[in-house]
């Protein structure tokens, strides 16, 4: 049996060997097993997205898109077969509309200081939605702060969920851009995006989705949401930090001036004017993260071999089960309860400072995030400074889960 038809049925992931393929999970943590329940912060890597980018230093290192030798002609096929695989994998029409960058707090900013910096001035208006990660508020907020235009916000229910009869009336003439997350790294939430960017569309407006936390989870079809934008980070993704990409609709690109001027991105320069290259190109200004962006294409293709269904269908699973068991705990308090859910479980503990739970599990192997997550106005809207937030990959098990349940059993026994 080879590999492809071993991997192909997978209705259900085989944990056991995708935790095989994560070296770090072997690691030992104050001398117990590694939980780890931070993916949502940043994913941990298998060993092909490892090999990935060791190969390019060991055997196909140079820089691209201008040497003329084997190395370099070597490099920039490797690396433009990345972006192949990265249009593929959001289901883009074409490789030009994918730009390589740090990942999706750098695609938002160059949307923002190159498309909103040409098309909003006073008078016009913004929606951004109240369950945003800080990277997808400051970009817009620093534009406004210099062009005068007005930032709206979409409300959340109790449950995390858009109020989509409140966006609805948000969304008039004014409105130039809607920019939403596609599902909330705070607390979970899936948006129903695909009906906010038909009705921004009804209005003319541009959409620009934040996937940072729906590309290790979700399947991806930018044709099908309908979005001028879409932006995501590798090291979410089961890859390299510091390499991600954006999706933009080929005209809308064609139409926005560079955002970096320098090598790469330019045709003939002279102290006179400079000519740019044709996207993506003229985005990429000067060397990229050549390995790293090699890698992020290992890393797209581990998930899409694993399947999207099967994924979805472990990680619902775990999911579910966290919410019962945690729910065994009277005095925890789940923030984010919404019907479109990744695995993702934000909650509070009594009243037991954030940081208290996060350091005692710590000295049980497990890792979760405790604080705001970058995104403030999350927690004004729930009324907390922070909370505590386990989220789930495709290397978790139930095993993990109940790890959970203990530490914060013993977290509530040290507090008693
Ligand atoms: N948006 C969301 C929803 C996120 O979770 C994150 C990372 N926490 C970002 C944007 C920013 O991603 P990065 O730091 O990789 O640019």
């Amino acid at each position: 049996m080879n590999m492809a038809t071993e991997r192909k049925p997978a209705p259900m992931l085989d944990v056991e060997r995708i935790r095989a393929d994560f070296p770090i999970l072997g690691e030992q943590i104050y001398g117990k097993r590694l939980v780890f329940l931070d993916s949502a912060a940043s994913a941990q890597k298998p060993r092909q997205v490892i090999d990935a980018e060791r190969m390019v230093y060991e055997r196909e290192y140079a820089n691209i898109h201008r040497g003329v030798y084997y190395l370099s002609q070597r490099a920039t096929d490797a690396f433009e077969a990345a972006r192949e695989t990265t249009r593929a994998f959001l289901n883009a029409r074409e490789t030009r509309e994918i730009v390589f960058l740090r990942g999706a707090t750098e695609g938002v900013n160059l949307v923002a200081q190159s498309w909103g910096l040409d098309n909003l001035k006073v008078g016009d208006a913004i929606v951004l939605s109240t369950i945003e990660h800080h990277s997808n508020i400051v970009p817009w907020q620093l534009l406004r702060d210099r062009l005068g235009f007005e930032i709206r916000v979409a409300p959340v229910d109790d449950e995390g969920q858009i109020d989509m009869a409140a966006y609805r009336d948000l969304l008039d003439e004014r409105v130039k851009l809607v920019a939403i997350t596609h599902c909330a790294n705070s607390i979970g939430t899936i948006t129903p995006i695909r009906e906010i960017a038909r009705l921004a569309k009804e209005q003319g407006a541009v959409v620009l989705v934040d996937g940072a936390q729906a590309a290790p989870h979700l399947r991806i079809d930018v044709q099908e949401i309908g979005c001028d934008f879409y932006v995501f980070s590798g090291h979410k993704t089961y890859g390299p930090s510091g390499a991600g990409a954006l999706y933009g609709r080929g005209e809308l690109l064609d139409a926005m001036p560079p955002w970096q001027g320098g090598g790469e991105m330019i045709t003939r320069v002279s102290f006179e004017e400079s000519r740019f290259h044709e996207v993506p190109h003229k985005f990429e200004a000067g060397t990229p993260n050549i390995a790293g962006t090699i890698a992020l294409g290992a890393a797209l293709d581990y998930i899409s071999g694993l399947g999207h269904e099967a994924i979805l269908a472990h990680e619902h699973d775990l999911l579910d089960y966290a919410m019962a068991r945690l729910g065994e705990i009277n005095s925890l308090r789940v923030i984010g309860t919404a019907r479109e859910k990744a695995a993702i479980v934000s909650f509070t503990l009594g009243d037991i400072h954030p940081h208290d739970v996060g350091t005692i599990l710590d000295r049980e192997g497990i890792a979760v995030r405790v604080g705001h997550h970058c995104a403030q106005p999350t927690m004004d809207r729930f009324d907390l400074p922070a909370t505590v937030r386990a989220s789930f990959g495709i290397y978790n098990t139930r095993e993990d889960v109940d790890a959970l349940y203990d530490g914060l059993r013993k977290t509530l026994e040290i507090f008693a």
